[in-house]
Formats: structure tokens, C-alpha cells, sequence
């Protein structure tokens, strides 16, 4: 199946239809609601239930403005232009999907943001074997390994606990969207209080909606904020630590580039293992590699005998 890449995103021509588009489109399939992948007033939208939510909760339909939505949840097929269009859930954050094209007896699997472990918030990967794989490649090199999900939760609560027994405030940085929400969620299992920051905490009732939990307020605790207001935070800097949660944390210069004490290397992204995987359950005969380290990637994957190209979305 043609697969067209341009910097207004990646498009599949034999029924019209984008993939994550940058730019605004007639037709859009929403992989998440990240707001490098959803985003713009597409005339129809394509995504699973809490996708459209938090999309539309990032963009507000305005007044006057039509917008048809599509919902298409884990497991469930649309007939779209000649082609079945069915969801499979991927773990990243909340609401994550794979889409499955089948176009005259082809099948196409585009990926959005992946990994293969299962996530702290949100549904664990189903592999879906395809003729064609768009996989990315965010940390598609060997030096990115990644903690399990109950694993970096201790590590969470465990740093957390520390400082409080020794009078220092713990800060984590979250992102927005995901990794936030994963971090206050693991707070609240082992009873720790945490002031959230509001970029993070308005999107917490979506979290609650599909049962998660969060910490109460009740003063002192944690603190949660998005990268690079640690510094702003009134506190004097031995009153406070500061741990980084991310796949960055993977690297040895992040503590500097975080202004981090501590590195948690867990992700929303797969690492170099679970891409490897992710693609060995597909089984693809062609895989397209988009974002990060593409190049490199779809080399290392050649090496292996795979046929795959880094392709410029
Ligand atoms: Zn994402």
C-alpha cells in the first residue's frame, strides 16, 4: 500500500485518509492525544473514546465549526474507502491505539507512539502481524533500556519516601499528559500526598473515569510539575530533590541536562529491546521507521535482515 510522508504527516492516498497529520485534513486517524500527534480541526476524526476526549479537551471545537468523530475502540473495524480500519490498543498513554489497514489483501499497521511493556496508566500492546509495518523509533538505539512499570513505581515511592524521612521535599517533573499522571497515580498507592501542578492535574479526571486513582492534598508531601519549573519551586535547593522520570534518564549526561538528583529510566516509549520485538510479533515484510533515530534504526534493522527504510515524516 503507498504510503506518502511530508511534513504535513504521513498519508495513505488509496483511501484518503492521514495518519497523525500535523496540518488540517479532511480525514484524520488520531493515534493519541499527544499534541504532536493530535491536533488541528480535521473534518472527520477517527480515534478511540478517550482519545477524541482528551483531543477535544486540548482542542475545543469553536463555535460554529462542524466536526465529525468516529469512534474506534480496541478491537472494533470500520469500513473506510474500500479498506477495514480496525484499533489495537497500544501502550503509551491512555487511550493509545494501533490502526490496522486491510486494503485489498494487504495489511498495513501504523504504530503511533508504542513500547511492548505494559504501562503504569493506560493498555498493554497487542501485536498485530502485518505486510507493512510505520513503527517509531524515539529510542531506537542499544544504549536505551528501560525499567519495567512495578519496578520504576518503586523507585518512584521509594525516592519519595526517603526524602520525606529525611525533611526534603521530593519533586518529580512530569510530562502534561501521560507520564504525569502515571507518577501522582503511583503516589496515591502508597498514601503519598503530593501537590500537582494544574497542567497535570486537569486532565486527571479522565484518569479517574477509567478507575485510577490520585493523591489527596492535605499539605506537605511530594510535588509534581511539568519539566523545568523544579526551579521555581520556593524552596531552598537542600530542601528539595529532584527526580526525572523518563526515557532520557537512560543517558548518563541527563542528571545535568534535568537538573535531576535521581534518574528513573521508564518511558512511554519503547526501548531498543521492545521495538525489537514489537517487530518480530509483526512480522512485517516492509517496515517504515518515522521519528527519533530512524536512520540508524532501520540500518541496525537490515543488519538483522529486515527490509526497512527510514521514511522522512
Ligand atoms: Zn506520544
Amino acid at each position: 500500500m503507498q504510503v506518502e510522508y511530508s511534513p504535513d504527516g504521513i498519508y495513505l492516498p488509496a483511501i484518503g485518509l492521514w495518519l497523525d497529520p500535523r496540518a488540517t485534513v479532511p480525514a484524520a486517524w488520531l493515534s493519541h492525544a499527544h499534541s504532536d500527534h493530535a491536533r488541528g480541526l480535521h473534518q472527520t476524526v477517527i480515534a478511540s473514546a478517550i482519545t477524541a476526549q482528551l483531543y477535544r479537551h486540548r482542542w475545543p471545537l469553536p463555535a460554529g465549526r462542524q466536526q465529525q468523530t468516529l469512534l474506534l475502540n480496541p478491537n472494533q473495524s470500520i469500513e473506510w474507502n474500500g479498506a477495514t480500519l480496525t484499533a489495537r490498543q497500544a501502550s503509551h498513554i491512555l487511550g493509545a491505539a494501533q490502526l490496522l489497514v486491510e486494503h485489498q489483501g494487504e495489511r498495513l499497521v501504523y504504530t503511533g507512539d508504542i513500547k511492548r511493556r505494559a504501562p503504569i496508566c493506560g493498555w498493554p500492546t497487542e501485536p498485530t502481524p502485518c505486510d507493512h509495518l510505520i513503527i517509531e523509533s524515539t529510542f531506537g538505539l542499544p544504549i536505551y533500556q528501560f525499567l519495567e512499570a512495578g519496578i520504576a513505581q518503586t523507585r518512584i515511592a521509594n525516592f519519595a519516601l526517603e526524602c520525606l524521612a529525611a525533611g526534603q521535599t521530593p519533586v518529580f517533573q512530569g510530562y502534561g499528559l501521560g507520564r504525569g499522571q502515571e507518577i501522582a497515580h503511583t503516589l496515591a498507592l502508597h498514601q503519598i500526598p503530593c501537590q500537582i501542578h494544574h497542567s497535570i492535574a486537569a486532565l486527571i479526571p479522565y484518569f479517574e473515569a477509567e478507575g485510577y486513582t490520585f493523591p489527596v492534598h492535605s499539605g506537605g508531601g511530594a510535588i509534581l510539575v511539568t519539566p523545568g519549573l523544579e526551579e521555581k519551586i520556593p524552596l531552598p535547593p537542600t530542601k528539595r530533590k529532584v527526580a526525572l522520570v523518563s526515557g532520557w534518564a537512560a543517558l548518563d549526561n541527563a542528571r545535568a541536562r534535568a537538573n535531576a538528583d535521581v534518574l528513573i529510566p521508564y518511558s512511554d516509549h519503547a526501548d531498543f529491546s521492545e521495538l525489537l520485538q514489537l517487530i518480530a510479533e509483526s512480522a512485517p515484510s516492509q517496515i517504515d521507521i518515522v521519528h527519533g533515530y530512524a536512520a540508524p534504526f532501520a540500518r541496525i534493522l537490515r543488519d538483522r535482515g529486515y527490509n526497512a527504510r527510514q521514511a522522512a515524516a
